[in-house]
């Protein structure tokens, strides 16, 4: 059956014209999916009963469901481990910071690219999630918090706890591009989460790259390089590293081109791999006048790593060496990775609760 809320606005209008209900029927359905969260028709109060009912026969409402819930104690952060329909886990994780917060969404369960640093790389591909379970992830989040906050009591609808969602979750938005897109689109429609405040994270698959770039959308695009060289690139990120670093950066160069927003490069510092100052020195050099900010982590080990976290000397070191040529540099704290939340390090519980899916 097909789930109600993967469909866009125009989608339901269409629908309803099909039926022969009035226009503004959509514009319920839709307050009643993306603003009330509704978990079923039954909810839908003020819709004539016989139309509640086809759309009880025919569709389904699909949400994400709360497994777990685990906060770090060291700074706030929470990952939540969420139950999809078909009993698949995926992860969301709510991250606290001086000015507000971001939400990080997850788009796939599992993931094709096996990336070795990477937790949910080890897993492999299980299935894409569908734009509604997308949008849910940030709708669960909004109502979640809402309900624990007394102030909010009695709202209509929750306001919005965090100010950005980044697409940096399980998976690869690009390879889930459709529905990433449509996710989007509901998300900017419905849910009032502005474009700008939309950061896609990719291991960078040129062609999609470009035709994100000709979205009428603002967001923001962040590459995951994590090298300045194919040959180690293809060590740590095999799947990805199949096109080229240049590839890579002519894509980048064209979403600039349209969008005008700074690049982000993300760099995974990993001990004796890529953090090395002669690495730091290629890096600095491959931008060459492409406007980007370069947002280094130092490796989140996980149980089972292979890899290990570089020295606090060193990761200072390949910093300053940056910003010696004049780079726009961040050291990205790694939020949440006391509980296992931090970034690649999604999906070591999913794969505890979701066996069949092996791994
Ligand atoms: N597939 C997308 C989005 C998911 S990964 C991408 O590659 O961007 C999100 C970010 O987490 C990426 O920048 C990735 O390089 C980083 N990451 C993955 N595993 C990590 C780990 N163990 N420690 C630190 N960062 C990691």
């Amino acid at each position: 059956m097909i789930a109600i809320n993967d469909l866009k606005r125009d989608e339901i209008s269409e629908l309803m014209s099909q039926l022969e209900q009035p226009a503004y029927r959509a514009t319920q359905i839709c307050d009643w999916l993306f603003r009330k969260r509704a978990t079923s028709f039954d909810q839908m109060t003020n819709l004539p009963l016989n139309l509640g009912k086809h759309l009880a026969e025919n569709y389904t409402i699909k949400l994400v469901e709360l497994e777990e819930e685990v906060v770090s104690p060291e700074d706030g952060a929470t990952k939540y481990l969420l139950r999809l329909h078909d009993g698949g886990y995926i992860e969301s994780v709510f991250l606290p910071h001086q000015r507000g917060a971001t939400l990080c969404i997850s788009f796939q369960v599992g993931c094709a690219f096996r990336c070795r640093f990477c937790a949910t790389g080890r897993m492999g591909l299980t299935r894409n999630l569908s734009p509604g379970e997308i949008v849910d992830q940030v709708n669960f989040v909004r109502f979640y918090l809402a309900e624990s906050n007394p102030a909010e009591a009695g709202r209509g609808q929750p306001t919005r706890p965090f100010t950005n969602v980044v697409f940096m979750g399980m998976g690869e938005p690009l390879a889930n591009f459709e529905n990433v897109v449509k996710a989007i689109e509901i998300m900017i429609q419905e849910v009032g989460i502005g474009s700008r405040h939309i950061t896609v994270s990719t291991c960078a698959i040129p062609e999609k790259i470009v035709e994100l770039a000709q979205l009428p959308y603002e967001i923001k695009l962040a590459i995951s390089l994590n090298s300045p060289s194919d040959q180690s690139r293809r060590e740590i990120m095999p799947e990805a590293a199949k096109f080229s670093i240049s590839e890579v950066l002519s894509a980048a160069r064209y979403y600039y081109s349209k969008k005008k927003r700074l690049l982000t490069i993300e760099y995974v510092l990993i001990a004796d791999l890529n953090d090395s100052p002669e690495d730091a020195e290629a890096l600095a050099r491959l931008p060459a006048g492409l406007p980007v900010k370069i947002n280094l982590i130092a490796l989140n080990p996980f149980p089972g790593c292979a890899y290990r976290r570089p020295t606090a000397r060193n990761v200072k070191k390949f910093v300053s060496l940056l910003e010696a040529r004049g780079m726009n540099v961040t050291l990205r704290k790694s939020l949440g990775s006391d509980i296992l939340a931090g970034c690649g390090q999604l999906g070591m519980l999913a794969q505890v609760k979701g066996k069949p899916q092996g791994g």
